[in-house]
């Protein structure tokens, strides 16, 4: 396994003590995190990278996203989210084909890379072409093909649960265990109570979780309340889908009662808040959450709705739209809110040796470059990161200590290549006629 070693570099480890380190190594040898200050003992380096007017830093969990919807980037814009999906989203969608989602997300692999993002949650249709790109991009994954329920005709890609279960078989642990394989019905608002029954025997039989979207509009709580007495949390508890680990994505109109489920029920719930900003959705109350012990991850959600991946802008909102709905500017103070966006996020995708800069922990990291005017001084490497870095600072990202981004420089992908293909199969997509009729009520 390749040594690498990063000196002269300043260190923002994320730990438990918050410990920010100036001026020292990491040797990584292999996937791991060797030491960080003295190499061992006999180190021989591989490749030294020069650290010097670097911060490192762990690499993004985007805990929620459509990475394939890239092919959507503005192709919605400025709509009720009613009419952003029976008029915009599920029209594209219907003439979606298995190249297109593989395209689509090659692109999203090349942007998720230069912003900082190691590891992604994607739910979206034809995963296993998603599996391809994770497998030739480096990157690390949970996916899950998302299924409505609504019988294979009216399906894209004519998916079943049994066919999202051999999925979930198949790419378990794929990539060198780089892929984890997750359920994904769509929503307690799509999905028949059935149908989510189904699922849950599926994923107790295949030892899975379920990845799905909850409580998104005050509309789906009381559409919620009027079919099943119960709130969208409460209904999905009744049905035993939150005894299985689960991530939910949103959560925005929760009572106390639906907080206190989640944290008993350990569920992982990921704020999108770029997206709730954009189609006025609401705000995730995440400081209530964590004070109830939820673990609460943050995400992009699909690029046609945020409108990219970029999880330096998200982790910024998370914490700028809580002190300001909340009138309390002592909310989310930086160090916490990169949690969110690294531990948190790699918890919340099952790879909990990630997130924290120490010795023995993954080496999932990126390098980001201060040596620019919006990032001097270096009074507080948090707040930096969060109130002034931008995607294009990221220098180097290393995933399992492989590098993906050298100096600026995509070492696994042919950027050139994939920003023209996927070019060409979005604007075709725009172009077809609606072929799977859906509707989306609020
Ligand atoms: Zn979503």
């Amino acid at each position: 396994m390749p040594r690498l070693l990063i000196r002269n570099v300043d260190v923002l480890t994320l730990d438990a003590q918050d410990r920010v380190l100036k001026n020292t190594t990491i040797a990584v040898d292999g996937k791991t995190i060797s030491a960080i200050g003295e190499p061992p003992r006999g180190f021989s380096p591989d490749e030294i990278i020069e650290g010097r007017d670097h911060l490192a830093l762990p690499g993004f969990f985007n805990a929620h996203t459509h990475a394939a919807m890239s092919l959507q980037r503005g192709w919605a814009e400025d709509m009720p989210l009613d009419r952003w999906f029976n008029e915009k989203i599920w029209v594209a969608e219907s003439a979606l084909t298995e190249e297109d989602v593989y395209w689509g997300t090659a692109l999203a692999a090349c942007e998720m890379i230069r912003s900082g993002t190691v590891a992604f949650a994607d739910h979206y249709f034809w995963m296993s072409q998603v599996g391809h790109v994770v497998e030739e991009s480096g990157l690390k994954a949970l996916l899950a093909w998302c299924v409505f329920g609504l019988g294979a005709e009216q399906e894209i890609g004519g998916t079943t649960l049994e066919l999202t279960e051999r999925f979930v078989q198949r790419w378990r642990g794929a990539a060198d265990g780089r892929i984890h394989t997750i359920l994904g019905p769509h929503s307690p608002y799509v999905c028949k109570p059935a149908f989510l029954e189904r699922a849950v025997a599926s994923a107790r039989k295949l030892g899975a979780g379920i990845h799905l979207h909850v409580a998104e509009s005050q509309g789906q709580v009381d559409q919620s309340l009027k079919e099943y007495g119960k709130t969208p949390v409460a209904h999905l508890a009744a049905l035993g889908v939150l005894d299985v680990p689960t991530l939910a994505a949103h959560c925005i109109y929760l009572n106390k009662e639906d907080m206190a489920i989640l944290e008993q029920k350990h569920v992982n719930v990921v704020q999108c808040p770029k997206t709730h900003l954009k189609l006025a959705m609401g705000t995730t109350r995440v400081p209530e959450l964590l004070t109830q012990g939820v673990n609460v991850a943050l995400g992009t959600d699909g690029p046609a709705s945020n409108n990219d991946l970029n999880m330096l802008e998200v982790t910024r909102l998370a914490a700028l739209v809580q002190k300001a709905e909340c009138r309390d500017p002592e909310l989310l103070p930086s160090m916490q809110v990169l949690k969110l966006a690294t531990a948190n996020g790699a918890r919340a995708l099952g790879f909990e040796n990630s997130g924290v800069l120490a010795p023995g922990r993954t080496a999932d990291l990126i390098l980001i470059n201060m040596g620019r005017p919006h990032l001097r001084p270096r009074h507080n490497a948090a707040a930096n990161i969060v109130y002034g870095a931008q995607a294009n600072d990221v220098d180097y990202s290393l995933v399992n200590g492989r590098v993906l981004m050298r100096k600026g420089a995509l070492t696994t992908l042919d950027e050139e290549k994939i920003l023209v293909e996927a070019e060409k199969r979005a604007l075709r997509l725009v172009n077809q006629k609606m072929s799977i009729v859906r509707e989306y009520k609020s």
